[in-house]
Order: structure tokens, then sequence, then C-alpha cells
């Protein structure tokens, strides 16, 4: 199963750490406690030049910014409300609540994403979140 589920997250991250890009890109800002880090991430990605020789700025393919972006895929988990970007286990707020803070995934389903340095929220988690404040109101 655990095979199954990362096979399924390796195909479909990649195009999901890209339409985040894109959307940053266009100043659709992600937020939440990860936001900066990965908006960081994202301006670096924008601003590494195309090779060392190259002054002038060069308009990327998708796939050559999906080689930059990889390392973002390899670390996005998705909650029902957020994006995990698990870098760092020991910086997962419930992994060190549990007692098991060298975990290679994260408790996503006991998510903390509003205290969790990796945890940002997009536009596709708006209508979860505008419906779960609905239900406690
Ligand atoms: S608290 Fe949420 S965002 Fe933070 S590491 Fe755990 S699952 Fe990921």
């Amino acid at each position: 199963m655990s095979a199954e589920v990362n096979d399924h997250e390796q195909q479909r991250n990649p195009e999901l750490v890209l339409a985040d890009f894109h959307n940053c890109q266009q100043g659709v800002l992600p937020v939440g406690p990860g936001a900066r880090s990965l908006t960081e991430f994202f301006a670096g990605i924008d601003e590494k030049p195309e090779s060392a020789a190259a002054a002038p700025r060069v308009q990327r393919g998708d796939r050559d910014v999906l080689n930059l972006l990889a390392r973002g895929a390899m670390v996005l988990h998705l909650g029902p409300a957020n994006h995990c970007w698990f870098t760092n286990p020991s910086r997962a707020l419930r992994l060190k609540s549990a007692g098991t803070p060298a975990a290679d995934r994260p408790l996503i389903g006991m998510c903390d994403s509003a205290r969790c340095p990796q945890a940002t929220r997009h536009s596709c988690h708006q209508p979860v979140r505008a419906e779960h404040a609905e239900r406690r109101t």
C-alpha cells in the first residue's frame, strides 16, 4: 500500500508543485506558516540563471522548471486543507508531539496547519476552509 501511495505521489506532485509555482509567479501567493519559505524557494528558481554564462533572462519551459522544482515535489504531501512540505521531520509539530521526530512521513491526518512551519494553504483549499468555518459558526 505504501509503495502505491509513493508511486501516486511521484506522478501527481510535480504537476501540483508546478501549478503552485505558476500561481506564485502570477501573484497568487500561498498563506500559512510555511508560505514564506515556499515563496522564497520559488523565487530562487525564478532567479536561477539558465547557465553560468547566461546574462539575459531566458524563458524556461515547464520541463526545465520541473527539474528545478523536483526537490519540492519529493517532499510534498497533501492534506484536505493544506499542503505539507515535509522538508525537515524535526520541524514537524505532530511528529514531535507523537514522539517520532525521525519518521519519514508526516502525520497528515493530525496536521496542525495553523502552527506548523511546513504548512501552506493555497487557493484550492479555500472551499474546504470555507466549509469548515461555516460549520463552526
Ligand atoms: S503538522 Fe501538518 S504541515 Fe506540519 S509536518 Fe505535520 S502534516 Fe506536515
